[in-house]
């Protein structure tokens, strides 16, 4: 009983709040009463007095932040040079990143890729027939049964060797790389088809393995089906992260610079209006 527990608390912060009401009500009622001339005029320089003495403290606290600002050695200019050197490392990774190292080519041969099966319903499956070997995808049947069905369920290959469709003459230490990307880029292809299909687009005349592995216009690598290329997305992405990075890093120390130039600039006027608080503390003897 959520409710119950609610409407009890409730009551008793009302309880609870119930009798200090009048007494902070009848606090000032009673004060105005008793103290009605002349004591009115020293209560309010009491509370002026106070507020000059907490505008003291908030003015002395400026001016020690702005002298501390001002010397040679300060933690201000410390922070903006350690932000200058994680900015430096940042440009170096970024200038590193940004070098495109070739990618890891080899021709395959332009065998056919046919489509043996192509079932779209609860569970979608893909079969291709490439070079002899059959290569099957299918959706996972327990996530459709439970109603995942919002998004499309990914394909999962359930049969075929990508290793058999690497060329013999391919050099041993491309063979597994291509095979890697060979698996890759057929579960691109199987899940096209099944997507054009369930978009009613049309299917690809003919497919070729050399679709599946031609190289990438930038590193020179394998791109898969779709045309990416894992080198130049992974390279890209990180370049992406390293330049948000060196964006904040900037900011920060844009802010660190920015945040001492007023503690600095601001001194002349927080001692002038020191002095001024000072003389209005002592005129009314605090
Ligand atoms: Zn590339």
């Amino acid at each position: 009983m959520i409710w119950r527990q609610l409407i009890r608390k409730t009551r008793t912060a009302e309880d609870a709040r119930e009798p200090s009401q009048p007494a902070a009500t009848s606090t000032p009622v009673e004060a105005a009463a008793s103290n009605e001339s002349a004591s009115a005029g020293s209560i309010q320089d009491q509370r002026r007095l106070a507020g000059l003495q907490r505008q003291q403290r908030a003015i002395q606290f400026d001016i020690d932040q702005g002298e501390l600002a001002s010397a040679a050695d300060n933690p201000w200019s410390s922070r903006i040079a350690l932000l200058g050197e994680a900015l430096d490392t940042v440009k170096a990774d970024l200038e590193r990143a940004s070098r495109v190292e070739p990618g890891p080519w080899h021709d395959v041969p332009s065998s056919t890729v046919e489509i043996a099966q192509l079932k779209t319903g609860d569970v979608s499956s893909v079969s291709l027939d490439i070079a002899g070997e059959r290569f099957e995808f299918a959706e996972d049947p327990d996530w459709a049964e439970r109603g995942h069905q919002l998004a499309r369920l990914e394909l999962t290959p359930r049969s075929g060797d990508p290793m058999r469709l690497v060329p013999p003459n391919t050099p041993s230490g491309l063979r597994d790389a291509l095979g890697d990307h060979l698996a890759a880029s057929l579960l691109v292809l199987a899940t096209d088809l099944r997507d054009r299909s369930l978009d009613n687009e049309p299917l690809p005349d003919a497919i070729s393995l050399t679709d599946l592995a031609r190289p990438c216009p930038i590193c020179g690598g394998w791109t898969d089906w779709r045309g990416t290329c894992q080198a130049c997305a992974h390279r890209q992405a990180l370049m992406g992260a390293l330049r948000r990075e060196e964006g904040r890093l900037l900011d920060e120390r844009n802010a660190e610079v920015e945040h001492r130039h007023k503690l600095v600039e601001g001194l002349p006027l927080a001692r002038r209006r020191l002095k001024d608080v000072e003389t209005e503390i002592a005129r009314l003897g605090g």
